[in-house]
């Protein structure tokens, strides 16, 4: 009842399955990123399925916040059961009656066997084992029937691994063959005591039910494969392809953890990243189109993402690329993009912060000091738009530093600034070359270096040493403000 009717008959159709068990971090969307992207490139099909039979493990929110992950970062997907005109992802919380009758068929075959074992009794066994240095493993006591059915009525479903036959090979697309033998496999559970399927089970009857192509997943998946294998061959499934991507690890090469940076996803849209910035990003964890290519477009992307071009090594993640990445496009920008991208950290600013007397916030004025300070951004948190821009922005500006440049001291800045004061004030018309004529032309009458002359009006218009172009400040700031600003400076040096 949960498929759409317009499966694609294509013959690549990947899928992301995420557990709701956790917001999604850099490597798992790295995962839904390159099933993407070979769905595209492929012209296939993307598929979403949330993994949520783990009822105990699922986490409030979860669910969404995948949702927003792949919204952000532009993932959309081609099917799923419809929901208000479009499509939300598959549940497989709400496809129990198809794991329930692939375990009846496996249980009727022979395949598989209950198990009513209590936990006392798995960990007494456990305990057993490790006296004699055994593995720990369940020791298939229910495969007789006799003994199973002399026990309690509700239990689990154990797989009954073949005790006897050649060793399972894995055909992996990025590791190539891995074989295990049967006698490492345990008999693992397929369904839980309430009635759920284990994630083994359920995953490999929806990768047969959604006609997966291949299954494009983290390494960490790979020892879960044979059981999958053994799956696929009792249900008379035909397996897809398989291709585990490689670790990603922290720059001290130990697994990639929060001490390295890595948050959740949405944790860097909320730190000012790009949601493109990031894409571009996430694509080099692992893959490369030749040794020297970093800045992709996504239609680059798209065009030309390959299996073949994923390594096996495992993938750094360094913070400071990722830093680099989103400087990268943020300098691409249009002065419209930024302006816009400033608007709108500045509402976010100013509505955590509600910092006083702030103007100066529509788009025209935006435009106007956006081409100013562009160099400048790294990310476009609020944090750091308001930093950088907020003396664009209030009425009244208070001073936290010294307003000594150097090369000056309080009595020269003082002298200094009285005089811009006196030449500037007869100018009506604030203009950039303007303005810089008078300062220079006062910096040489009062014998001082432009530079010291020019830091001492940079700092007591922006409050600050390190600003943009001085004599377009002046002009965007307006006369007004840059003589209250000049005053408050000389009195603040006077009394100071
Ligand atoms: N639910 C698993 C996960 O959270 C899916 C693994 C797979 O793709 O088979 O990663
Ligand atoms: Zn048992």
């Amino acid at each position: 009842a949960c498929y759409s009717s317009r499966m694609n008959n294509h013959p690549v159709r990947v899928r992301y399955a995420p557990s709701p068990t956790g917001y999604p971090h850099v490597g798992n969307i790295r995962t839904a990123l390159f099933n993407w992207l070979y769905a595209r490139h492929t012209g296939g099909s993307f598929i979403v399925r949330i993994e949520d039979t783990d009822q105990a493990r699922s986490i409030e929110g979860a669910l969404q916040n995948i949702l927003e992950s792949l919204h952000w970062l532009g993932l959309d997907w081609d099917e799923g059961p419809e929901v208000g005109g479009s499509y939300g992802p598959y549940l497989q919380s709400q496809r129990l009656d198809l794991y329930g009758s692939a375990v009846r068929k496996l249980v009727e075959q022979g395949d598989a066997y209950h198990c009513y074992c209590t936990p006392e009794e798995l960990d007494q066994m456990r305990k057993e084992q490790q006296k004699q240095s055994l593995p720990p493993r369940y020791d298939r006591r229910c495969r007789d029937r006799e003994y199973a059915k002399a026990k309690a009525e509700s239990g689990v479903v154990r797989f009954a691994t073949p005790l006897q036959g050649p060793p399972v090979t894995t055909h992996d697309l990025i590791r190539g063959e891995v074989t295990v033998e049967l006698s490492v496999i345990d008999d693992f559970v397929i369904l839980k005591s309430d009635n759920f399927p284990t994630y083994h089970l359920a995953n490999v009857v929806d990768d047969h039910e959604m006609r997966i192509s291949h299954v494009m997943r983290a390494e960490e998946w790979l020892p879960s494969t044979p059981r999958h294998l053994l799956l696929y061959e009792a249900l008379g499934y035909k397996p897809p392809a398989f291709a585990h991507m490689p670790m990603i690890l922290g720059p001290d090469r130990a697994k990639l953890s929060k001490r390295h940076g890595a948050a959740a996803l949405l944790e860097f849209r909320d730190l000012g990243y790009l949601p493109d910035a990031m894409l571009n990003f996430l694509v080099l964890l692992g893959w490369s189109l030749d040794d020297k290519t970093e800045v992709f477009s996504r239609e680059d992307l798209v065009r030309h993402f390959s299996l073949e071009r994923i390594g096996k090594s495992p993938a750094i993640f360094n913070m400071d690329k990722l830093e680099w990445m989103n400087g990268v496009y943020i300098r691409g920008m249009s002065t419209e993009e930024l302006a816009e991208h400033l608007g709108r950290a500045l509402q976010a600013y100013i509505a955590k912060h509600a910092p006083p007397g702030t103007s100066h916030l529509d788009q025209d004025y935006l435009m106007r000091i956006a081409p100013l300070l562009h160099e400048r951004f790294k990310k476009l948190s609020p944090e750091e738009v308001w930093e950088l821009t907020s003396f664009f922005l209030v009425e009244d500006l208070e001073y936290t530093i010294p307003l000594t440049p150097k090369g000056l001291d309080k009595e020269g800045a003082l002298s200094a600034l009285q005089a811009v004061v006196q030449k500037l004030c007869p100018i009506a018309q604030f203009d950039v070359a303007v303005l810089e004529d008078a300062l220079r032309s006062l910096a040489e009458q009062l014998d001082l270096k432009t530079g010291t002359l020019f830091g001492a009006v940079r700092m007591a218009v922006t409050g600050s040493t390190a600003a943009p172009p001085l004599f377009d400040t002046l002009d965007v700031l307006g006369k007004d403000r840059v003589m209250k600003r000049l005053s408050k400076a000389v009195s603040t040096l006077e009394n100071g």
